[in-house]
């Protein structure tokens, strides 16, 4: 469930909608080393072990420990500041847990990244990004928010934006498949 109130000042905005990682932020190096500390190959694609040993890379990268090893997306991030200047409401949402929050609050400080709101995974919440973040923008929709655009580098949430939310324009982002990192090919 959203918190309600904190968009009542959106509401007569148009509002863009980011992905964070390897969207605004490079997260290869947090990836690798992720991988290296769970003893998987650094260079190995995440979607190709089997579920059980993934769990020991997940626990790793979704914790602080390597998260000073991200990068910012300068190129999209100074056109991300320039639209918040010029009026659109921009909404941050992330597969990443509440837990991360304190963390990643810091890195949008010292990346000097411009949002109205920040939105993360609820507590216990193990649903795959494309589920949950569908569902995320079906409940802004419903309460009156004038989404117009969203950016994401995952395919498969892409694919599934572009197809429950026809009016919104989908920018997809090669971050990932460049990094060769939760690359699917
Ligand atoms: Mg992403």
């Amino acid at each position: 469930m959203l918190p309600l109130d904190i968009f009542n000042h959106l509401k007569n905005k148009k509002i863009i909608l980011y992905d964070i990682d390897n969207t605004l932020i490079d997260v290869s190096e947090r990836y690798r080393m992720s991988l290296r500390e769970s003893g998987l190959d650094p260079n190995i694609n995440i979607r190709k072990i089997p579920p059980s040993e993934r769990n020991r890379f997940w626990r790793v990268f979704l914790s602080n420990k390597y998260m000073h090893l991200d990068k910012p997306n300068q190129q999209e991030i100074k056109k991300l500041n320039k639209k918040y200047d010029e009026g659109y409401g921009i909404i941050l949402i992330t597969g990443r847990p509440g837990t991360l929050r304190k963390d990643t609050l810091e890195q949008l400080r010292r990346f000097a990244i411009k949002y109205h709101a920040l939105i993360m995974r609820p507590k216990n919440n193990r649903e795959p990004d494309k589920i949950y973040k569908v569902r995320l923008i079906r409940e802004m929709v419903n309460i009156g928010l004038n989404i117009i655009e969203y950016h994401e580098d995952d395919p498969g949430t892409v694919e599934i934006i572009k197809e429950e939310f026809p009016r919104i324009k989908v920018i997809k982002h090669d971050l990932a498949k460049r990094k060769f990192i939760f690359h699917d090919d």
